[in-house]
């Protein structure tokens, strides 16, 4: 009898819960899991379900390529590279993302450019298809994820409401779930707070969550498309000169820069269309509708109203999201028995892609620490330590994206200002293929590097790229092509280059 209550007892106790099934939950559930810990998951929806967030980078590759080492789940190495993704999980939807392209458009005129490419911007991210990163599709990604975490052992509730949590003297928590109309108790060491959002850690442990100080202040606009026109398409039909891009464009993460802010088109390979509109400054709420929103916005612009003419949103998600304002950051992170992850700690904006990245680089961190202490011999310190250093990260992408925001009205100026982000995440890349994993995402607490980049952000604030002389933005732009001299190994800036880096990847495999 005794021992049916021990068993009864430890089907219901966990070293650690995590609450939500995002890949970021189900990567660090699926980690700690063959650490040995007991684990469980809680999602509130049912996979397939629409995520946004699925351009992903070198360095979110890399960080899932070590992940799949250390933590034995080969899986994770598949789906880290285009080629071995295809070849071992073509039933899971991605897309080729060969690099980060950019295009200024006017109202009410169709986009220009000359053969210099004046106009253009083609950073190559990878040397080729094989070994190029993804956009994720991330209802068929999450949902891999989570069906892979319930196959090591993972206890998954889904659908499942977290209704009560209460931290007992014994430094366990009890948590109270509601699923299919049922209240159950589970007990746990650890929470792990995967949800996404400030909410839920506002709930139950009493954090708030603003956007009080940030640089950047943007809204987004998004769904997914269906029969949505090329771009490279549109580009060849009408003569531009393609013959020196190091990539098709639709095979990256596109920008098209305009007056209110920039719109991203990210491709699936099932020809599903993912695209948003970024809007700075706006005034528009949850409560304004949408959709027409979006018609107004693309209306204006010749050439992109012509991409989306024939194009239908799709089934999932049905609609258009607006997001509201999209920076927050958590008052607190962690506390007694709890951590947040990264995209729960806070969000700036999606321009350049530093979502996943972001989130997986604390996952990294998270289950590193717990690899390395032990459940109770953590020490609130290290904690402490990891979550500062998201900060430091939020900040730096903070101004980074803000300061791309701000001279986007000069395509010369923004394309200038968008070197940095490449700078820094080259550094980062470089250093972490020599064995020496930087401290902080993006090597945010480099010091000369966040010097350069809080200077060039405070000058772009004082220059208004709208109403600024040529003379002033050319004097601007030489100012920065001397700041990222010292780091510029990948010839970034070169005039010959004529806006098209075809050799800027870093050499990923590994
Ligand atoms: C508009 C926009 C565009 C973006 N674009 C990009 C991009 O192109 N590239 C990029 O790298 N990043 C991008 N991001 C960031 C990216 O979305 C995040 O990095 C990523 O979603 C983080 O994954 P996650 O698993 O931590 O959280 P999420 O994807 O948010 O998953 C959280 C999960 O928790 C569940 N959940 C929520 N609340 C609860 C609860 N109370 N109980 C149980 N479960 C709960 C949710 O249902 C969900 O399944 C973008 C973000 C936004 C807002």
């Amino acid at each position: 009898m005794q021992q049916i209550m021990n068993m009864e007892r430890d089907k219901n106790h966990f070293d650690f819960v995590i609450v939500g099934s995002g890949f970021a939950g189900s990567i660090t559930a699926m980690c700690l899991k063959q650490l040995g810990y007991r684990v469980c998951m809680i999602e509130k929806d049912k996979h397939p379900r629409f995520s946004v967030g699925e351009s992903s980078t070198p360095i979110a590759d890399m960080i899932l390529r070590d992940l799949s080492r250390k933590y034995d789940l080969p899986f994770f190495m598949h789906l880290s590279r285009y080629g071995t993704w295809q070849t071992e999980h073509p039933e899971i939807i991605c897309g080729l993302k060969r690099g980060f392209s950019y295009y200024p458009h006017e109202i009410g005129n169709t986009f220009s450019s000359n053969d210099d490419h004046l106009n253009e911007l083609l950073v190559a991210a990878s040397f080729d298809d094989d070994n190029s990163d993804t956009n994720w599709l991330r209802s068929d990604v999450d949902q891999f994820l989570a069906g892979k975490a319930c196959e090591i052992g993972v206890l998954f509730y889904e659908e499942a409401e977290v209704v009560r949590v209460h931290r007992t003297e014994a430094s366990v928590w009890e948590i109270a779930i509601k699923k299919d109309q049922k209240q159950m108790l589970i007990h746990s060491v650890w929470i792990i707070d995967a949800t996404g959002s400030p909410h839920f850690s506002g709930k139950f442990f009493g954090t708030t969550s603003s956007a009080d100080g940030f640089e950047t202040n943007s809204t987004a606009i998004f769904t997914h498309f269906n029969e949505a026109g090329y771009w490279f398409d549109y580009l060849t039909s009408r003569g531009f000169n393609t013959k020196d891009y190091p990539y098709n464009p639709d095979h990256s993460a596109l920008h098209h820069l305009i007056k209110e802010g920039w719109i991203w088109m990210l491709r699936f390979n099932n020809g599903l269309l993912s695209a948003g509109l970024l809007m700075e400054n706006s005034d528009s709420s949850n409560g304004i509708d949408a959709e027409k929103i979006w018609h107004s916005v693309i209306n204006q612009y010749p050439s992109l109203s012509k991409i989306f003419r024939y194009s239908k949103p799709a089934e999932i998600p049905g609609k258009f999201i607006n997001s509201g304002r999209l920076q927050r950051k958590l008052n607190r992170s962690f506390g007694d028995g709890w951590i947040a992850l990264n995209h729960t700690v806070g969000f700036v904006d999606p321009l350049h892609s530093t979502g996943i990245a972001h989130t997986l680089a604390g996952v990294e961190k998270i289950v590193n620490l717990f690899g390395k202490a032990g459940l109770n011999k953590i020490e609130i310190s290290d904690i402490k330590i990891i979550q500062e250093e998201s900060s430091k990260e939020l900040k730096f992408i903070d101004k980074l994206v803000s300061m791309s925001y701000q001279s986007r009205h000069d395509f010369a100026l923004f394309s200038a200002s968008v070197m940095l982000y490449f700078i820094a995440s080259i550094r980062y890349e470089q250093s972490r293929l020599k064995g020496d994993i930087p401290n902080t995402f993006l090597c945010a607490d480099h010091e000369d590097l966040s010097a350069i980049i809080e200077e060039t952000h405070h000058e772009l604030k004082m220059l208004d790229s709208e109403t600024a002389g040529q003379e002033q933005i050319h004097k601007q732009i030489e100012t920065i092509r001397g700041r990222i001299e010292p780091y510029n190994s990948v010839g970034l800036m070169d005039p010959s280059k004529k806006n098209m880096y075809r050799h800027t990847a870093v050499n990923l495999i590994n």
